[in-house]
């Protein structure tokens, strides 16, 4: 396999750059550089680089050696923590490219390399990518217990109990007259795979919390016009996102702003008003409006007081778990209602308001203490897993054919292996590591 290189943090002028290679070339390499092969592993080393094409120097650095297969990507790994100005990245980047043997490596080829040689599974390498984009502090918890393998645990562990069931079952289809192997098949593997099903179906059954704090909860903010929705939003996003005009029906589309609320990351969305629309672009603007808050993992309900004391708007919109504000309370008295009286205007009750969303938000979505599902691929190679199990029971309840029992297991296991990536996974890992940045 080629040695590969590339710059592992980010582009542009820093204090420090760290260039990083792996592969059988990596000791040659340095050597080429610093006149020297390289010295005690996991040690810094200060060295002088100089260009190996005219011998012009390049920079003074450190050198981190990392001997495989105890290394990051389980080669042989070099790790230059060079001065991070433009030139001398460039002009190290092209050194390395003048070597034999070397290139420069593709997005997220250093992890899939670590993956390729059992240094961590596919849910922890997903974990390493997730803590990377990680924005927000539930994030990165998240992410980092991934990456620290709890998801991946969970799944092997399952797997492992499913294996040892079709083991089983295998052992009574070769040997079906052994003493050794209890001939009530149904008796003895009924009571372990309905416990499996009922594991994994809590496990799926999450709410979508995972993938929520992974992609960002979506909140809309539906109600009448003019009751002060953009003025609300104005308010959370704490600067001008929308517009304001007390002329009915002026936010005509969606808008949107992003937010950190608590440590999860929201995307607060305006919609407009949802009222008999006159003009077709606002019919639109309806219609995109009712679609949004529709999808939308939470919902904030605006109604506005009157002068008069009567409300613009009513909650009979709003469903179970919406947050339902009355807007303008600056206007008069809004006892009785149960609702969350907020003034947009003079910003009175927007603490509470706040609060009471941070623990909504919270309660929803924030990083669970046990491992939680946060992409569809393990969404769907879970259900897959159930279904198989499903069907092997209905056949040891049937009494059907132990073969056709163990097809099954066979099937679930399967499924969950493809999750940590512990089988035949060859056309997925493109999909996975896809997504990563270079350097990574
Ligand atoms: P939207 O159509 O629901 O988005 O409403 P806007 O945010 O555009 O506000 C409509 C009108 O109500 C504007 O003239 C705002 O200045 C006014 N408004 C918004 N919030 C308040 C409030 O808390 N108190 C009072 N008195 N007026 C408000």
């Amino acid at each position: 396999m080629e040695t590969i290189y590339a710059l592992s943090s980010a582009q542009g002028r820093a204090g420090v750059a760290v260039i990083r290679i792996s592969g059988r070339d990596t000791a040659a390499a340095v050597e080429a550089l610093t006149g020297r092969r390289p010295g005690a592993p996991r040690m810094a080393e200060l060295r002088h680089f100089r260009d190996p094409a005219d011998g012009s120097p390049l920079d003074q650095g450190l050198l981190i050696w990392f001997e495989g297969p105890r290394s990051f990507t389980g080669e042989d790994v070099a790790e230059l923590h060079l001065h991070g100005g433009r030139a001398v990245v460039a002009g190290m980047l092209a050194a390395l490219g003048g070597l034999p043997g070397l290139r420069v490596a593709e997005p997220g080829e250093f992890t899939r390399r670590a993956f390729e040689n059992g240094k961590l599974d596919l849910t922890a390498a997903e974990g390493l990518a997730d803590l990377i984009d990680a924005e927000t502090s539930a994030q990165r918890r998240q992410a980092l217990r991934q990456m620290e393998g709890a998801l991946g645990a969970l799944y092997e562990g399952w797997r492992g109990r499913l294996i040892r069931v079709l083991a089983y079952a295998e052992a009574e289809i070769d040997f079906p007259d052994e003493e050794e192997v209890p001939g009530d098949l149904t008796a003895e593997l009924q009571p372990e795979i309905v416990t499996l099903m009922s594991e994994m179906r809590a496990h799926l059954d999450d709410g979508g919390r995972g993938e929520r704090l992974r992609e960002g909860v979506e909140i809309a903010i539906v109600g009448p016009p003019n009751v002060g929705k953009s003025s609300l939003l104005n308010r959370l996003a704490r600067r001008e996102a929308a517009i304001v005009s007390d002329e009915a029906g002026t936010t005509r589309d969606v808008l949107e702003v992003r937010l950190d609320l608590g440590g999860v990351p929201v995307t607060l969305a305006d919609t407009a008003g949802l009222r008999e629309a006159a003009g077709a672009i606002e019919r639109e603007g309806v219609k995109r409006a009712l679609a949004r808050a529709e999808a939308a993992d939470l919902r904030i309900v605006v109604a506005g007081l009157r002068p008069d004391g009567g409300l613009d708007g009513d909650f009979g919109l709003a469903r179970e778990g919406d947050l339902k504000v009355i807007n303008k309370a600056d206007l008069g008295s809004c006892e009785g209602v149960a609702a969350i009286p907020v003034s947009a205007a003079t910003g009175s009750g927007l603490e509470a308001f706040e609060a009471a969303l941070a623990r909504e938000v919270a309660a929803r979505f924030e990083a669970s203490e046990h491992p939680v599902i946060t992409r569809s691929r393990h969404r769907e190679g879970l259900k897959a897993c159930v279904e198989a199990l499903d069907r092997a029971l209905g056949a040891l309840r049937a009494g059907r054919a132990t073969e056709l029992v163990a097809e099954d297991l066979r099937l679930a296991a399967r499924s969950l292996g493809r999750i940590t990536g512990r089988v035949d996974v060859e056309d997925l890992l493109d999909v996975v590591f896809r997504d990563f940045c270079i350097g990574k």
